[in-house]
């Protein structure tokens, strides 16, 4: 059974979810505060599956809670809940490592269905015991080498954790190598976005992974920029422009 950790203060909402998603056969955890979350990844007590968390909380808000998490070297992944008409909430959640996010009031259907989305996305990388292994759950470029189930980057013997959605968005791109992909196919393809959103959220995706995987971040061999389009991803980039 999966178990979800929902982090919101307010009691009416939280007790709604608690008593939706367990009509839907999930294990529920509900705490009220962002302390009362980390201290329970710290005890390592129960593994939970998907965290909905909401922003505004008293004391720690979500966005410093799911750093902190991330930092923990805690991937669970992480469905946020921001406020409609802040956009920036979004890109904010991203930057901090959330897999998802829900704009406040959301319909319980699509919740559902998000929560869905990032268990069945778990699942599949991580690989249940029965189902085949994956078709490539490596992929060696230059000196760094992705692993998609253990949601690790290796560059020169160092080892960069990644989120679930990080890894997502870098196989989608290796996946489509050479070709160029923009930004809202990936938003409909990696997130399940068919609506209008702020396509800029990819764009704090493709940042972070330039981070790990290019020697110089400004000046990108393998994640490029197409302009006017999105991105482009290059294994084995040429020597002529160094
Ligand atoms: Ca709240």
């Amino acid at each position: 059974m999966s178990n979800i950790l929902v982090v919101e203060d307010e009691s009416h909402l939280a007790e709604g979810l608690r008593f939706n998603l367990e009509a839907e056969g999930y294990q529920v955890n509900v705490v009220e505060t962002g302390e009362a979350a980390l201290e329970l990844f710290e005890e390592g007590g129960p593994r939970f599956d998907v965290v909905v968390l909401d922003v505004m909380l008293p004391g720690k808000d979500g966005f410093t809670v799911i750093s902190e998490l991330r930092q923990a070297g805690q991937f669970v992944p992480t469905l946020m809940l921001t406020a409609r008409g802040h956009p920036e909430d979004v890109l904010k959640g991203f930057s901090a490592g959330a897999d998802d996010y829900l704009t406040k009031p959301f319909d319980l259907s699509i919740l559902i269905a998000r929560i869905r989305g990032l268990l069945r996305r778990r699942e599949w990388l991580v690989g249940t015991p029965p189902a085949p292994p994956p078709p490539s759950e490596e992929f060696t470029f230059g000196d760094k080498s992705v692993n998609f189930t253990a949601l690790e980057l290796r560059v020169r013997g160092e080892v960069f954790p990644l989120t679930l959605m990080e890894v997502n968005v870098l196989r989608y791109l290796i996946e489509h190598e050479g070709k160029p992909v923009s930004r809202k196919r990936m938003l409909d393809d990696v997130w399940g976005l068919h609506e209008d959103t702020d396509t800029r959220a990819i764009d704090n995706f493709i940042v972070r992974l330039r981070r790990y995987i290019e020697d110089v971040p400004a000046h990108p061999r393998h994640l490029l920029t197409v302009r006017g389009v999105g991105y482009r991803f290059i294994a084995a980039p040429g020597d002529a422009k160094k």
